[in-house]
């Protein structure tokens, strides 16, 4: 296998075992890791925490858990953006009933070693770009469809706007001049999140029908030829289309990955895709490139941000990467 530099480079460091994090609305995910690998890891629902000081205690809690004495660093995907100085979250999600301030060092203290904090999109790309199906392309593009929809970019060894990461409130619709343009939680309208995420198709399915599906029912729906659900689905991949081929005009070359929870639905949701990016107008300079053969599923799945956080903690530990920032 021809793996890139950034992947040959990972592999000739001492192997060294990591805290790993990733929450997300549903789920929060901690484990060990080492080299891709995970060792031992835990799944506690979201709903059985109230604030960031009781997320931080039940997580130093299940970190004590596990047993470990030998890790002395750790990172965790947060889903929304990070302060690059403090390493706390920025923002509370939209989805989330509370915000994660002081959680990264209440965190720190609790479990006696160094935690760094990262968009999970941010730690998500890096995890497919090093292990999984990005490993032997330079520029690597992450979309992550859960209940947000994130998107991230590796360069080579470079993450490519490593502070922000928030590609998903790239806008699809104008909203000056498009009076319906769909609000956004992060307080705009228009942004491809609000069209493109689990929780919008949840949202349009609901005003189609007036029942109230998940983004994965949808895409469960979607795959049993529901005809309102196929209707859903492909609106959602139509506006994708739009965020893909922004992506192809800041990077000519990358691959695109898909992941995330409603990415799961699999093949045939990405075949609906690579329709909408083969229809007229949508790709810039289309001859030379057949941007639809370069959008792929992940291969990691769930594991993607787990394994990037872990890079992007120890890899930040050593000071490996030289970020553009
Ligand atoms: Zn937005």
């Amino acid at each position: 296998m021809n793996v890139c530099t950034r992947v040959s480079n990972y592999a000739a460091r001492p192997a060294r075992r990591v805290l790993a994090g990733d929450i997300g609305g549903t789920n929060l995910r901690l484990a060990v890791v080492e080299r891709g690998a995970i060792e031992k890891s835990v799944r506690v629902p979201m709903k059985e925490f109230s604030s960031p000081q009781a997320l931080a205690e039940r997580s130093a809690l299940e970190i004590s858990r596990f047993g470990i004495n030998d890790v002395a660093v750790g990172g965790i995907g947060f889903p929304c953006p990070i302060d690059e100085k403090s390493g706390e979250p920025l923002f509370s999600p939209p989805n989330l009933s509370f915000g994660f301030e002081g959680f990264i060092d209440a965190l720190s203290r609790a479990a006696g070693m160094r935690i760094f904090g990262f968009n999970d999109a941010r730690s998500a790309v890096m995890g497919e770009a090093m292990f999984g199906a990005g490993r032997e392309r330079d520029v690597v593009i992450w979309h992550g469809i859960g209940t947000g929809y994130g998107f991230a970019i590796v360069d080579g060894e470079q993450e490519i706007f490593p502070r922000a990461n928030e590609g998903g409130h790239f806008k699809v619709v104008n909203p000056i001049l498009d009076r319906s343009a769909k609000e956004c939680g992060c307080g705009a309208r228009g942004c491809a999140e609000a069209y493109v995420s689990g929780t919008a198709m949840s949202e349009h399915y609901f005003q189609l029908t007036g029942n109230r599906l998940t983004g994965e029912e949808v895409g469960a729906a979607f795959l049993s030829k529901n005809e309102v659900a196929v209707k859903v689905v492909h609106q959602a991949m139509a506006y994708l289309a739009m965020n893909i081929s922004t992506g192809h005009a800041l990077t000519l070359n990358g691959l695109h990955v898909l992941g995330g929870g409603v990415a799961q639905i699999g093949q045939p949701l990405l075949d609906t895709l690579r329709i909408m990016l083969r229809s007229p107008g949508v790709v810039s300079w289309p001859r030379q490139n057949d941007l639809a053969s370069k959008v792929v599923l992940s291969e990691l799945g769930d594991d993607a941000g787990l394994l990037g956080a872990a890079v992007l903690a120890e890899t930040r530990d050593f000071s490996f990467y030289n970020p553009v920032l």
